[in-house]
């Protein structure tokens, strides 16, 4: 038997977040966030499913834009933080990428540079991020600027970010809104503010263009269930096998540093994935696994290629059966609260040793 470990990928799952995406927000252009390699899915299969669909795709950087067109992706391509040095400016009018313009150093480097087409300008606002933009109280000055420059093409859309959208009771989001509101009232072109959070929680952060990432793979950016959360379906699925069968008396310990001790007669099944293969070392024990579909709890500390769970409440578990660690009935954000971390990371985190499958 081989070593079974796949990251399987739904594409029409995705299809379908994005359809869902389109529902909640009918009046705005939809730019689906596939920075970081897709959140780990794999940049070029899920750009490539979402791209017929999209009006615009957001990257971070110049490199991941790159590769898209490489793979004939002819739709926009956003880089979500600007340019990190005057001549990505070219690149970025050859291959006609957006450019996000965050501070006045871009936009000095914007204005002088010697292009040969001008390119389409997003301005990031700062309205209490504080981690990219130009400061609020000049979004008028930088518009200005951008207006008249012969480098910035069509209209300019003016977008914000949000720190605490996930927190549906923060006081924060509608702080960063009413900022938003009043700095942009007057200007020209449409505005963007809405990620996933943002998306599903705060409609009035819709505006013309919203930018999911998060959801688009199918998982929840709240802590607590949201009705608008319920239809998404998980693009993700990692699956792994039982590799070994062993009983523990009372007393026996498993696993490095024995973090794990049985207080009853207990059965380990032992799992070919560890955090070589993208699952998170931090899992403590009593994280939820499925194993022929039913839950059981870790139990010892994650290796590099092997994780042990404690099946002595399962009915019947053999060498060989399936094991999801996360996907449809077990989410990557109910396993990362149990790693102390998000789903955002699990996924991103997924590295090239485990395949994906695509399941189309
Ligand atoms: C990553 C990112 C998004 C998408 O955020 P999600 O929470 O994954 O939806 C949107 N806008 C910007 C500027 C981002 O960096």
């Amino acid at each position: 038997m081989a070593r079974s470990n796949q990251a399987r990928l739904n594409l029409q799952a995705l299809r379908d977040n994005l359809a869902h995406a389109r529902q909640l927000a009918p009046q705005s252009k939809v730019m689906c966030v596939v920075k970081a390699n897709a959140y780990g899915h794999g940049a070029v299969a899920v750009a490539s499913a979402l791209a017929p669909l999209a009006d615009a795709l957001a990257v971070a950087c110049i490199e991941e834009a790159i590769e898209l067109r490489q793979a004939g992706l002819t739709i926009p391509v956003l880089l979500l933080e600007g340019f990190f040095e005057a001549n990505e400016l070219e690149i970025a009018a050859q291959n006609e990428f957006w450019v996000m313009i965050d501070n006045a150093q871009q936009m000095t480097w914007l204005e002088t540079a010697e292009i040969s087409q001008p390119v389409t300008c997003w301005l990031k606002v700062d309205t209490g991020m504080h981690r990219l933009g130009v400061p609020a109280e000049e979004t008028a000055d930088f518009h200005r600027r951008l207006s008249s420059s012969k480098n910035c093409r069509d209209e300019i859309v003016t977008c914000t970010h949000f720190a605490s959208a996930d927190d549906l009771a923060s006081a924060q989001t509608p702080e960063q809104l009413a900022l938003f509101e009043k700095v942009t009232a007057g200007l020209a072109g449409p505005r963007s503010a809405a990620n996933s959070p943002g998306l599903l929680g705060w409609p009035q952060s819709h505006y013309e263009w919203i930018r999911p990432g998060y959801m688009l793979y199918g998982n929840s950016p709240f802590s607590q269930p949201h009705p608008n959360t319920d239809a998404l379906q998980p693009v993700m699925t990692l699956c792994s096998a039982v590799i070994s069968l062993r009983d523990l008396e009372p007393g026996e310990s498993v696993g490095y540093g024995a973090s794990w001790t049985a207080q009853r007669p207990s059965r380990i099944a032992t799992v070919s994935i560890g955090y070589g293969d993208g699952y998170p070392r931090l899992a403590a024990n009593g994280t939820p696994v499925l194993i022929n579909g039913q839950r059981a709890p870790l139990a010892g500390r994650v290796s590099m290629d092997m994780i042990t769970v404690d099946v002595t409440d399962l009915p019947m578990v053999n060498i060989g059966d399936e094991v999801i660690l996360w996907g449809e009935e077990l989410s990557a954000g109910e396993v990362a609260a149990h790693a102390g971390t998000i789903g955002y990371e699990l996924t991103t985190r997924m590295p090239a040793r485990t395949p994906r499958v695509i399941i189309d």
